[in-house]
């Protein structure tokens, strides 16, 4: 059985893609079977992979309208144990041609799709700034989902209609899905603002919150433009620390052991 994760939250640049290929990427390294199903017509993680599926014609697009079987879909990537379902922007046409089909139907496609990726250990979901019916496919084929927020002001703001949607689904859709934890991204410890912010969103979501705050790294910004997870392409940056860090929280936090340790610097 695979643990399916959805990264959501449907402000822009809150770091949910940043936060799903390095997991990813620290997951396959130590051993797990990783897939990530990039749910967003920008297609960013596709392209922080590595992958161009546009001539292809075997993308999540092709799953979620034509039928494609998933299978058929996934990608190799250059990392052992790491594979993609990449997007296309053609799916940002999906959300019509989705919400054409009765509505029990255009939020489960991805759920069902997804019934043939229990080879992994984990799947994580990315998923575009909204809250339509992308989002909401990729929330109900999860278990979990975690939320990225950025540690900047007004950085609640938006997560109560999150969090409605969530219970929504939730009750309606998928009694399984759990809020898994919220991320503290672009972390910057010179400002008493984002202490501040981390706080808040602390007492927000008691207990909620992963301890590993993701600082702001110039190396994980870069790492997207070689086609490389920063935890790949600067391993032993802050950042990938980091990530490194909320990965191995995260494993933990599920059952499993993880040997690694920051190297002491
Ligand atoms: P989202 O998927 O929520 O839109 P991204 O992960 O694409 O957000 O991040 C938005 C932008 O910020 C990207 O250019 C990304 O490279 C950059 N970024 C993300 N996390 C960090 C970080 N911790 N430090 C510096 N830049 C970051
Ligand atoms: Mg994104």
């Amino acid at each position: 059985m695979s643990l399916r994760y959805t990264f959501a939250n449907q402000k822009g640049g809150v770091g949910k893609t940043t936060t799903v290929v390095n997991l990813a990427a620290a997951m396959a390294t130590w051993g797990f079977r990783t897939l990530v199903v990039d749910a967003d017509p920008q297609c960013n993680a596709s392209t922080s992979l590595g992958i161009d599926a546009r001539s292809s014609g075997r993308h999540v697009y092709a799953v979620m309208v034509a039928g494609l079987p998933v299978r058929d879909a996934i990608h190799a990537t250059r990392w052992e144990g790491l594979d993609l379902v990449p997007s296309t922007p053609d799916l940002a046409g999906a959300a019509v041609e989705l919400n054409a089909e009765p509505p029990q139907e255009r939020v489960t496609r991805l759920v069902r799709a997804l019934a043939q990726t229990d080879a992994y250990d984990y799947v994580l979901i990315d998923s575009p700034p909204s809250l339509g019916v992308l989002t909401v496919n990729a929330l109900v084929a999860a278990q979990g989902v975690i939320v990225p927020v950025q540690c900047e002001y007004l950085a609640l703001e938006g997560l109560t209609q999150l969090t409605h949607t969530i219970s929504l689904v939730q009750r309606a859709l998928n009694q399984n899905l759990a809020l898994r934890g919220v991320v503290m991204t672009m972390y910057d410890r010179r400002t008493t603002l984002a202490n501040e912010v981390v706080d808040q969103v602390r007492r927000h979501f008691p207990k909620r919150v992963f301890e590993t705050v993701i600082p702001r790294s110039v190396r994980l910004s870069e790492a997207p433009s070689y086609g490389e997870p920063g935890v790949v392409y600067a391993p032993r940056s802050q950042g990938a620390v980091a990530y490194l860090g909320l990965a191995r929280e995260l494993l933990t936090g599920d059952g499993h052991t993880v040997a690694w340790e920051p190297e002491a610097s």
